[in-house]
C-alpha cells in the first residue's frame, strides 16, 4: 500500500493527512481509501467491514424510495399488478429475513472475501483503475452474470430444486424491492457466484482486476436486482432505450406467473431459447404453433 511513515496511534483523519502529505498526486477518494487501509492495519479486516457496510447501505438505501412509494400510495398508475401494493407489515417481514440472512450466511463469507481476492490477483493499491477500464470490465461482468443467472435460475426451477430451495424467493408473487435477497441461503450461494464469481473467474485469466471494480460493479447489480422487484414500470425505464434490458417489467411476469423470464440483466437469452414471457413472446409461440399444426395436417 502507500509508503508513509505513521505512528501507529493516528486516527483515521490523521491518516488522511500524512497520506496527503507524501502523496499529493492522489485523488480525494484514492487518500480516503488509502487512508482506510492504513488506519485498519488489517487488510482482511478493511475489506470486510468495507464490503459488508457497502452490501448493507446500498441494499436498504436503495430499496427505502420503493418502501416509500408503496407505503404512501405513489405511482400506482405505474405498479404493474396494480391491485398487489405490500403492506408495511410484509416489507418489515422481509427485511427482518433478509437482515437475518445477511448477518449469519453473508458476513461469515464476506470475511473469505479479501484472501480470495488476494488469491486471484485482485488488487486494493492505489491508483484507482481508470473509467473506462472499470466500465469495460463491468460491461464484461454484467454480461457473464446474466448468462450464470439465466441458466441457474432455470434450473432452480426444476421441480425438486424448485421445492428445495428456490421456493421461498417466490414467496412474493407480487415482488417488491426489499424482496430481492429474499431467498433460501442455498440460492444466494448460487446465484451470488455469479455475482462475486465472475470477476473472480475475470482475474483469474487476465490478472487485472481492482477491488473498487467490484464494488461499482456489486453496487450496480444490487441497484439492477433491487429495482428488477420493484413492482414498477415507468416511461423512463431503462428497457425502453436499451431494448435488451431485462428491467421490472421482465421480472415482475416471472413472480406472477412462476415460468418464463429467467434472465437478470437482459431479454436475450429468454429470447433465444424460446423462455420469454411477455405478450409478443406469446402471440409468437401462439402463431408459430398454428404453423406446425398446419405442417401436420
Ligand atoms: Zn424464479
Ligand atoms: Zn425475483
Amino acid at each position: 500500500m502507500v509508503n508513509s511513515t505513521v505512528a501507529p496511534a493516528l486516527t483515521y483523519w490523521g491518516q488522511f493527512q500524512e497520506i496527503s502529505q507524501h502523496n499529493a498526486d492522489l485523488n480525494v477518494a484514492e487518500k480516503l481509501w488509502a487512508a482506510w487501509y492504513a488506519w485498519m492495519q488489517n487488510d482482511v479486516l478493511a475489506t470486510g467491514i468495507m464490503s459488508f457496510m457497502m452490501h448493507e447501505l446500498v441494499y436498504f438505501g436503495r430499496s427505502l424510495p420503493w418502501i416509500f412509494i408503496d407505503s404512501f400510495g405513489l405511482f400506482k398508475g405505474y405498479k404493474i399488478q396494480s391491485g398487489k401494493v405490500p403492506s408495511l407489515r410484509e416489507q418489515w417481514d422481509c427485511a427482518k429475513f433478509v437482515l437475518l440472512s445477511h448477518f449469519t450466511v453473508e458476513l461469515p463469507q464476506i470475511w473469505l472475501f479479501h484472501p480470495m481476492a488476494q488469491f486471484f490477483g485482485l488488487s486494493t493499491s492505489i491508483p484507482f483503475p481508470t473509467f473506462l477500464t472499470m466500465a469495460y470490465q463491468i460491461a464484461i461482468f454484467f454480461v457473464m452474470e446474466d448468462a450464470w443467472h439465466y441458466f441457474s435460475h432455470r434450473a432452480l426451477h426444476w421441480g425438486p430444486l424448485y421445492k428445495a430451495i428456490h421456493k421461498i424467493h417466490h414467496q412474493y408473487s407480487a415482488p417488491f424491492g426489499l424482496a430481492a435477497e429474499y431467498a433460501s441461503p442455498i440460492e444466494v450461494m448460487i446465484l451470488g457466484f455469479g455475482t462475486v464469481g465472475c470477476p473472480i473467474v475475470w482475474c483469474a485469466f487476465t490478472g487485472d482486476l481492482h477491488i473498487l471494480t467490484m464494488y461499482v460493479w456489486i453496487v450496480l447489480r444490487l441497484f439492477q436486482a433491487i429495482d428488477a422487484h420493484s413492482g414498477y414500470e415507468f416511461p423512463w425505464s431503462l428497457h425502453h432505450f436499451l431494448p435488451f434490458w431485462a428491467g421490472a417489467d421482465h421480472h415482475d411476469l416471472h413472480h406472477e406467473k412462476f415460468i418464463g423470464n429467467y434472465a437478470s440483466s437482459f431479454r436475450w437469452w429468454d429470447y433465444l431459447l424460446d423462455t420469454e414471457y411477455t405478450p409478443d413472446a406469446l402471440k409468437r409461440r401462439r402463431q408459430n404453433k398454428g404453423v406446425s399444426d398446419k405442417k401436420a395436417q
